[in-house]
């Protein structure tokens, strides 16, 4: 099977490292990717938002299985595009459709979605430019900490959570004003839940699904979750503090529902079901819901995949995934992230990084990487994620340290602490 991978980070290159090693994949294409999905298939300078260009890559080469990484493309309906092509209606899109990808497009979509269903999710109201004065009055009537959340995709960025009432009803004010743009024309504002954080992952050919490796990430740039949020400082997987009784609450409590509703309300979706959620007490609450992979989860979770992914995928797209194995290796797996210098505010790009060949016993996995004239150079933020296995996530943890140290570029920062926590 040709398989094509759309997106270009840490999270592609992990999924192109399982995709490439299956006997199913005849040839692996990604868009656009980056230097370690080069070195595992053919790179195609397309961006994944332009559907047309996808739609000519894939007649192109002949793809029967698009592998989508990032939410954009799914919250704009890559899913419906190809199904509305009598051409394309075949080739398997390994993610929802747009309605499916309200879940994560949409944060008051997702809360309506989960009051209705008793799904258990923050206390919260809906707030639009034309309500602020009944958001204000809510503002004043709940009380404090409390948090406030851009409805649309803002990169991360959407969400505040407020100590200082006059200070909310400032940012309510900012954000229906178009402080996220068309992200926050709408506001949820809803209750804080103090807990601690865990990430669950469901594959879903929507009629059955099978629940991936449980996984922890660490969003602040500074040690002991401090300082200002990034895309992900690092992972670890599984999480000691979720065990099976919890396990069985996020199965009955949330994730049954959940696709329950998906077909209720007529959205097909077959991918990823990424479940932000937290602990509060013995129970799981929805933080978020995504509708792709995590990234970094995807760097910690996917090594600790023993079966075959394209067997798995193949079967979302036949809707026979009740059918295929799950196999889980018992290790546990810490991914730390190097960043640049700087991140996530002002940042350089182009320094040349050494030392990858040093690295033992870990995988280096390419986010934010180019290769220029042989030479390989930091082209983001979030540079490269080092994944180590384990018999525990601290001895993975200081394998991946002990090999975050050798390798080398101007400005190198990582978190030290991935799993304080725990
Ligand atoms: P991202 O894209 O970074 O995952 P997002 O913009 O989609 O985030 P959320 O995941 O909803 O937004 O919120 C970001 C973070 O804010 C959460 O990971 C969590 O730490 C915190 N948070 C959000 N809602 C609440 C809540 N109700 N109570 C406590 N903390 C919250």
């Amino acid at each position: 099977m040709k398989i094509l991978l759309l997106g270009g980070g840490g999270r592609e290159h992990a999924f192109a490292l399982k995709l490439a090693e299956s006997p199913l994949c005849e040839a692996l294409f990604t868009a656009p990717g980056n230097p370690g999905t080069a070195s595992l298939g053919t790179n195609l300078d397309v961006n994944p938002n332009d559907f047309e260009a996808v739609a000519d890559l894939v007649k192109a080469h002949g793809i029967s299985m698009v592998v989508v990484g990032p939410e954009e493309p799914l919250v704009r309906g890559i899913y419906d595009y190809f199904k509305a092509d009598d051409a394309l209606k075949q080739v398997r899109i390994i993610g929802p459709s747009a309605k499916g990808a309200q879940l994560e497009g949409s944060k008051a979509f997702a809360k309506t979605f989960m009051q209705e269903r008793d799904i258990p999710t923050a206390a919260y109201q809906a707030f639009t430019p034309e309500t602020l004065q009944e958001g204000l009055a809510y503002l004043d009537a709940h009380p404090l900490p409390i948090v406030l959340k851009a409805d649309g995709l803002a990169a991360g960025k959407g969400v505040l959570i407020l100590h200082d009432r006059e200070e909310a009803k400032a940012e309510l004010e900012a954000m229906l004003n178009g402080k996220f743009g068309q992200a926050s024309q709408r506001v949820v504002v809803e209750a804080f839940l103090d807990g601690i954080e865990f990430s669950v992952f469901v594959l879903t050919d929507g009629k059955s699904y099978k629940i991936l490796p449980i996984a922890k990430d660490y969003k602040r740039i500074g040690e002991g979750d401090t300082g200002l949020n990034t895309g992900g400082m690092g992972a670890i997987s599984p999480v000691p503090f979720v065990d099976e009784q919890l396990l069985k609450k996020v199965e009955n409590w949330i994730i049954s529902p959940t696709l329950t509703g998906l077909k209720e309300i007529g959205a097909p979706y077959q991918g990823f079901i990424f479940l932000g959620l937290i602990k509060v007490g013995d129970d799981p609450y929805v933080i978020e819901y995504n509708c792709r992979m995590g990234d970094p989860e995807t760097e910690a979770v996917f090594p600790r995949l023993k079966s075959d992914l394209v067997a798995l995928l193949k079967a979302v797209g036949d809707e026979t995934l009740a059918e295929a194995e799950l196999e889980v290796d018992p290790r546990s797996a810490a991914t730390v992230f190097l960043v640049s210098g700087g991140y996530p505010e002002a940042y350089e790009k182009g320094k040349p990084i050494t030392g990858i060949d040093r690295v033992e016993g870990s995988l280096v996995l390419h986010a934010g990487t180019r290769e220029e004239g042989g030479v390989l150079k930091t082209n983001g933020g979030r540079v490269l994620a080092i994944t180590s296995l384990a018999e525990d996530f601290r001895k993975a943890l200081s394998i991946s340290k002990a090999n975050a140290e050798k390798i080398s570029f101007e400005g190198k920062y990582y978190r030290a602490d991935i799993g304080f926590d725990l």
